[in-house]
């Protein structure tokens, strides 16, 4: 959950929303953060006594300052809580010298990230990303495809309905590619500089593309009249993101082109995508990712391609209870209901092994009358009675009651599990 805060500074981008504004950092060595905050204060007062007795201490004080050393010190050991893991996983590929694995490399991840964001329905400072990341040689389009395919698979087998993916290329960094687009859009954006909010007008110098990104309603005229990516792309991208929809095609994959895509994070080049799902109002995205070749060459380690996406798991659970299907399953498959010290032992004997089977038991510690304890697997939820008292013992034949139409049967042992076993729906 720990990274050297420079390691997000090189690869998401200072100047990002998430690193300038989100982080949660620290400088962690606490003698060394108080020698800066005291270094900061005699700087202050230093400045504010004239004497000539002063100046000496003064500017040795404002040379050590200037010479950043200090500072360099105290920013090698900032640390910060990770606010996405695709560039730690790059780390890790580099620290581990996993490009002498065979390529590509397939990783993936789960776990919690945090920003410092305003908290809102489906946006937390604590969340979970489920992600995955394809790193090696090549950055072949069938690639991009296939990893698109595996996440829409995959949601289509968590049940979630009305899924839609958003594609988008957003090139690579030079001048006949994307840094000519940006040239472009800053100066038609300099045009309706007075008709921008203070965010996208700020964004002009800082990062032009992300005005792309607004959602501001005043600002969606204009921005439908900005010139688009799609017509500044170099003929090898223009080719890549042709492919890459050709591949998602022969795949079956749906898609919908997004020109305003760009995605906030500076890694980013050529395919970018995002899934919204419905039910999370204006937080819709439950998936974000795309392609970023250079970004371990960027931390330090050798050329390598790389696309990758991260699933936020709180979105996805909330559109899926929206829907009615991330109900967390209620009550119980088996009460066993017991009486008798005899039965007592045959129903320990049957609670393993129907968990063991995989069937949710509730065997209650104590003896209870009949009547009560099937009132008690009523309470529950649970699917089914099972009725242990001396006779079933002594017969071998257990009573089965199905509660939720009450009926009755006698079965033996195995065939009480076969029954069980029939009766359970496939999906769980
Ligand atoms: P990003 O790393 O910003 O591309 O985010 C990828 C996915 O993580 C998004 O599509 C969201 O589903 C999820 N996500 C991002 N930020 C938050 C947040 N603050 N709270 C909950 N989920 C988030």
């Amino acid at each position: 959950m720990f990274e050297r805060m420079t390691l997000f500074e090189r690869a998401v981008g200072a100047e990002t929303d998430i690193v300038s504004k989100e982080m949660f950092n620290w400088i962690d060595d606490p003698e060394i953060s108080n020698a800066l905050k005291s270094l900061r204060t005699v700087m202050q007062d230093t400045k504010s006594i004239p004497s000539v007795d002063g100046s000496a201490a003064r500017l040795k004080l404002e040379a050590l300052a200037r010479s950043g050393a200090f500072n360099n010190l105290a920013e090698r050991i900032r640390i910060a809580l990770r606010p996405e893991a695709t560039a730690s996983v790059c780390r890790a590929y580099i620290e581990r010298e996993m490009q002498n694995l065979p390529q590509p490399v397939k990783l993936y991840y789960m776990g919690p990230m945090f920003r410092r964001e305003r908290p809102q329905k489906g946006r937390y400072r604590q969340f979970y990303q489920i992600g995955a990341e394809v790193l090696g040689g090549t950055d072949a389009p069938p690639i991009d495809a296939e990893v698109i395919e595996m996440l829409m698979t995959f949601f289509d087998k968590c049940g979630l309905q009305g899924a839609t993916l958003y594609i988008n290329s957003i090139g690579h960094n030079a001048e006949n590619c994307r840094r000519g687009y940006v040239a472009n859009l800053k100066a038609a954006l300099e045009k309706v500089k007075d008709k921008l909010g203070p965010d996208s007008q700020r964004r002009i110098d800082t990062n032009p593309l992300r005005v792309l990104d607004s959602k501001l309603e005043s600002e969606q005229a204009i921005i439908a009249t900005l010139p688009h990516i799609a017509d500044h792309l170099c003929d090898e991208c223009k080719t890549h993101y042709a492919e890459v929809k050709r591949q998602l095609e022969v795949r079956g994959v749906l898609y919908q082109e997004n020109w305003r895509l760009v995605r906030g994070l500076d890694y980013y080049m050529r395919t970018t995508f995002e899934i919204t799902a419905p039910g999370l109002g204006s937080q819709n995205a439950v998936c974000g990712g795309g392609r970023y070749d250079g970004l371990v060459e960027l931390l330090g380690g050798p050329p390598t391609k790389g696309i990758g996406f991260a699933i936020g798991e709180d979105r996805l659970l909330l559109s899926l209870q929206e829907s009615g299907k991330g109900q967390v399953q209620q009550g119980r498959d088996v009460y066993i209901a017991w009486m008798g010290e005899r039965a007592y032992a045959t129903a320990i004997r049957a609670a393993k092994d129907l968990r063991k089977a995989g069937f949710s038991v509730e065997l209650p510690p104590l003896e209870q009358k009949f009547g009560k304890a099937l009132g008690q697997a009523d309470k529950l939820g649970a699917r089914y009675a099972l009725i242990l008292g001396d006779n079933e013992v002594s017969e071998a034949l257990w009573t089965l009651k199905t509660l939720a139409d009450g009926t009755q049967q006698k079965l033996t042992e195995p065939d009480l599990l076969q029954f069980l076993r029939d009766q359970k729906p496939t999906s769980q």
